[in-house]
């Protein structure tokens, strides 16, 4: 248990997040006065923020029960970013000194240091847009966020190719268009996502109808706004749980207001391979889907049987080929790296069968959960973060000999050891919609059960978020006040 003493500043959040880098599992107890009496047993932490003219100083204070252990303070001076931020410049200094203190404590230093963020790699996007230099924001990178050689030249990697998709993108009105099916043949024990397992050819049928009604009132808006359509991404869920005729209608929807064959690029998660046929297979192909995923996670059969899915490695294959077959420009594929009972030798297994087949991407998520998920509790795992690594770094050998770069990355609250989720393509073929939704270039317009619409206001620099509904009841009744909001706030804001 850590008490966490605030004294000058409230930023509890950020600071938890680094204590979670060291230990996901702990309690954290926060408090915003001076203690009277430390608790014996747990660790007290105090840290302290003043300003002292224009210069801020984060003293850092760690107990072990009452006895002062270790002490740190930085100020503002240390850091190299902008001084003019005070906010930033007050926050990262408080992180740091109490980022270097549990470093010390825990004998171990952390590969994203005190980037705790979801998109590390924005900040070279942005410091490039704001004219510094590669050498700057790798200093910037290594001296103040303290991050690791390694994770700084692998973001540079993704940056890099990131650029000429961010830049084609900067000073045009665009949007890209998701279309959310929240069905799944079952539940997947590790899942988080918003998808209802208990369906029939009625229920799907109502919900299509239902969603061709946001998606025509959902493009007409952005019709009415000038942005033009880049990508189309189909989510879920499995959306090929949908039969052919659901397909039809939706395309015929959207061919009324666009010409498919001017949209960059089409995606339909086909997650499941139980739920893929050749008759939906040449249908989206047909209608210009030109990338489907289709996601083994593991290529070992006992897994797949202990995390609920339903299906085989060979029907994967089969899938696979048959997807193939049908002249699906890019197949992506998606693994899992830390599941349970897995450990080197499987995921060496699963890389070893998916590179067989060459899929145009590969994604590798590290799985994610908190202690008392039910896989927590049912296989006890108390995640090693160096087997993790070593698994991931399979994965990355594999990778580099068959000519995948990392095109674009993400990372996870509730991992420990702050791993990364990262999109490997061959080149040129990477996925547009991933890098902008990761990036937070372009609007999303998103239409379905669960599906988030996130609105840029570039004058303003913000990004607004509009939750979809969760449920299939409210979608159907309630949906109008979604619409609404996506209209007010793209009315409002300034989309150059
Ligand atoms: S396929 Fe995806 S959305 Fe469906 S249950 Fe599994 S993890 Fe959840």
């Amino acid at each position: 248990m850590i008490n966490l003493y605030l004294i000058g500043h409230d930023y509890e959040y950020e600071l938890k997040n680094v204590i979670r880098v060291f230990d996901l599992n702990t309690e954290i107890e926060i408090y915003y006065k001076y203690p009277n009496i430390f608790k014996q047993n747990d660790i007290n932490i105090i840290s302290t923020l003043i300003k002292e003219n224009s210069i801020f100083v984060s003293k850092v204070k760690l107990f072990d029960g009452n006895k002062l252990t270790l002490q740190n303070k930085k100020n503002s001076s240390d850091i190299e970013i902008e001084k003019d931020d005070f906010k930033k410049v007050s926050k990262t200094i408080t992180k740091l000194a109490l980022y270097q203190i549990l470093s010390k404590y825990y004998n171990t230093k952390a590969d994203y240091g005190i980037l705790t963020g979801v998109r590390p790699v924005k900040i070279i996007t942005e410091s490039r847009i704001n004219g510094k230099n590669d050498n700057q924001i790798k200093n910037i990178l290594k001296e103040t966020y303290r991050v690791d050689n390694k994770k700084i030249e692998l973001m540079f990697k993704v940056a890099d190719i990131e650029k000429k998709y961010i830049q084609e993108n900067m000073n045009r009105k665009s949007y890209s268009l998701y279309i959310g099916i929240p069905f799944c043949p079952t539940k997947c024990s590790y899942c988080s996502f918003t998808s209802f397992t208990k369906y029939n050819d009625e229920i799907l049928d109502l919900y299509v109808n239902n969603l061709i009604s946001d998606i025509c009132q959902t493009v007409e808006i952005a019709i009415k706004n000038n942005l033009k359509l880049n990508t189309i991404y189909f989510g879920g869920g499995t959306p090929t749980v949908l039969n052919v005729k659901h397909f039809i209608k939706v395309f015929n929807v959207i061919k009324r207001y666009y010409n498919l064959n001017e949209i960059k690029e089409i995606t339909v998660e086909a997650g499941r391979p139980d739920t893929i046929n050749r008759e939906k297979l040449r249908c989206i192909r047909e209608n210009n889907v030109n990338r489907i995923s289709i996601n083994p996670q593991t290529m070992n059969k006992k897994t797949l049987n202990l995390i609920g899915r339903n299906h085989t490695p060979e029907e994967i294959i089969n899938k696979f080929n048959m997807a193939k077959e049908e002249q699906f420009e890019i197949v992506n594929m998606d693994v899992i790296v830390g599941l349970p009972k897995e450990d080197k030798e499987q995921i060496q297994y699963t890389i070893k069968s998916i590179m067989q087949l060459r899929p145009e991407n590969l994604t590798v998520h590290t799985l994610a959960f908190k202690k008392g998920s039910s896989l927590f509790k049912k296989y006890n795992m108390d995640r090693d973060s160096e087997k993790v690594k070593r698994m991931h770094e399979i994965i990355l050998e594999y990778c580099t000999k068959f000519n995948y770069y990392p095109y674009y990355m993400y990372r996870q609250k509730n991992i420990k050891g702050n791993l990364e989720n990262i999109g490997y393509s061959i080149k040129n073929k990477e996925c547009i919609y991933n890098i902008m939704i990761i990036e937070e270039k372009e609007t999303i317009l998103g239409c379905g059960v669960g599906a988030t619409s996130k609105i840029i206001d570039k004058k303003n620099n913000r990004i607004i978020r509009i939750p979809g509904f969760k449920n299939l009841a409210d979608y159907e009744i309630r949906n109008t006040k979604i619409i609404g909001k996506k209209l007010n706030i793209l009315n409002s804001v300034d989309k150059h």
